[in-house]
């Protein structure tokens, strides 16, 4: 596999300009034997707002440091590959590339002899460009080190082809930086582009709707509040759960709009719950998109004020990712949510990491213990001990506590043995439509 680690250092100059052609060597496509084809679109994410942090044009400046980076690794990259096969290294490798900056991306276009860029070889060259990239970059004039975050789409075909490099550059993410062009991908995102359209369309004739659950006192089986879970009435397809349609939702912006339907919708219930003289709190659930856009908090806090209704009746169910939010998102959120009066529920508490320090300092008040730790109670008596351990913890701490996916009788009665811990589940009531909810005992 081929390294950088020889690779002579670059260093920073002002008046540096990638070569319109590999140094010296010829444009990619001309006259090579048996050629096959790398395009590569590249951009740096961490360098966005250089010039802000640094002045002048540091981005560019930045760019130009990284592109020099990239062609050193490129050269390392190549003249190991052809020592690899015996060739003698004082040979000019038999490859060409450009490397050009359009807009913010940086574009290499690569021609090489089909037995030196395999898809294998062509692999280890990704893994070793990355590696030179990713090291950071020291600002020039400054003391200041600045990580990258090098994102890099490409393609290997008979043709040069940007715009698919383009394509797969837009499936990268923090956690999968390198994405390889796939027809695959084509088809998929088509598909997502449909899924997404056909959900728009159903939030517009108003096919989303919110379900309630009731959380109980098991000591008396009263309703002591309840849990907005949305549902699509899809006009073909029937009802749908979340898990139809969330995990689409949740990577787009459709999250907040569905999140804002539920909103309203329950809004909605607690106004016709005060006409029966019958005020429960109603939790809705927030995703990770939510907390990042502090309008649903607002909006909610001026329907409520309308309706004359206490922000007591609104709690916001957030899960254990919330640890993983950066500080100024998770600070707008949390003062939002303080201006608006809610309160903040954990919910699934126990199923994913979480830094338990960091969560246990955020303002929430109720704990919801999954399912999970109610099934391993019934198995043994370490489960129990487990869940008694737990919930008397919490409650000690002055957390509310619900116990969710309460499903049987066996399930209650390990429960009725922790006093102050409400449940949810199946063995009570699933989500029922609004009109059912109101007709609940509560
Ligand atoms: P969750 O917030 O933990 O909601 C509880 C889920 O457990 C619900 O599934 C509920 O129907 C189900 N459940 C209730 N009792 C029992 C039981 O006794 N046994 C078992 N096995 N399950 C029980 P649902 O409605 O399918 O929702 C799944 C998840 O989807 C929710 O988990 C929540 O994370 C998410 N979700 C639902 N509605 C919304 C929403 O309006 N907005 C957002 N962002 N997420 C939502
Ligand atoms: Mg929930
Ligand atoms: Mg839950």
């Amino acid at each position: 596999m081929p390294t950088t680690t020889n690779c002579p250092q670059t260093s920073a100059k002002k008046s540096y300009k990638p070569p319109a052609q590999g140094l010296g060597l010829k444009g990619p496509g001309a006259g090579l034997k048996n050629e096959t084809y790398l395009s590569l679109a590249l951009k740096f994410n961490g360098l966005f707002g250089a010039d802000i942090l640094f002045g002048g044009k540091a981005q560019d400046e930045l760019c130009i440091i990284a592109s020099k980076r990239l062609q050193m690794s490129l050269l390392c990259a190549f003249k190991e590959l052809a020592s690899d096969r015996g060739a003698n290294p004082k040979e000019k490798p038999a490859f060409q590339y450009k490397v050009s900056k359009q807009g913010d991306l940086l574009l290499l276009s690569l021609a090489a002899n089909k037995t030196l860029l395999d898809e294998d070889r062509l692999q280890a060259l990704i893994d070793s460009l990355m590696a030179a990239l990713k090291k950071p970059i020291k600002m020039p004039g400054q003391a200041l080190m600045l990580e990258t975050d090098p994102r890099i789409g490409y393609h290997l075909g008979q043709e040069l082809a940007f715009d698919k490099a383009a394509f797969a550059l837009a499936r990268t993410s923090i956690h999968s930086p390198v994405q390889k062009y796939d027809l695959r991908h084509r088809r998929l995102r088509l598909a997502r582009m449909k899924r997404e359209t056909e959900i728009r369309d159903g939030l517009r004739r108003g096919e989303f709707v919110s379900y309630f659950q009731p959380k109980i006192d098991p000591r008396n089986n009263e309703v002591v509040g309840g849990e907005a879970l949305v549902r699509w009435k899809h006009p073909e397809k029937g009802l749908l759960m979340p898990k139809d349609f969330l995990g689409i939702v949740e990577e787009s912006s459709l999250i907040c709009d569905i999140s804002q339907t539920v909103a309203r919708q329950t809004v909605a219930l607690l106004v016709r719950l005060k006409r029966k003289a019958k005020e429960v709190p109603i939790a809705i659930n927030l995703s990770e998109q939510d907390l990042k856009v502090p309008d649903l908090i607002e909006q909610t806090s001026r329907q409520l004020g309308k309706c004359n209704l206490s922000p007591d009746l609104i709690n916001l169910e957030v899960s254990e990712r919330v640890a993983l939010i950066n500080e100024e998102d998770l600070s707008d959120f949390m003062s939002a949510v303080q201006k608006a009066g809610f309160s903040l529920a954990l919910d699934d508490f126990g199923t994913a990491y979480s830094g338990l320090l960091r969560l246990l300092q955020l303002p929430i008040s109720e704990i919801k213990v999954d399912r999970l730790f109610l099934v391993k109670a019934a198995e043994s008596p370490k489960g129990r001990s487990i869940l008694q351990g737990l919930v008397s913890m919490l409650l000690e701490h002055k957390y509310r506590v619900t116990v969710e996916g309460v499903e049987k009788l066996r399930e209650l009665n390990l429960l009725k043995a922790m006093p102050g811990c409400f449940a949810q589940g199946f063995y009570f009531s699933p989500a029922v439509d609004a009109q059912q909810f109101q007709g609940l005992k509560v």
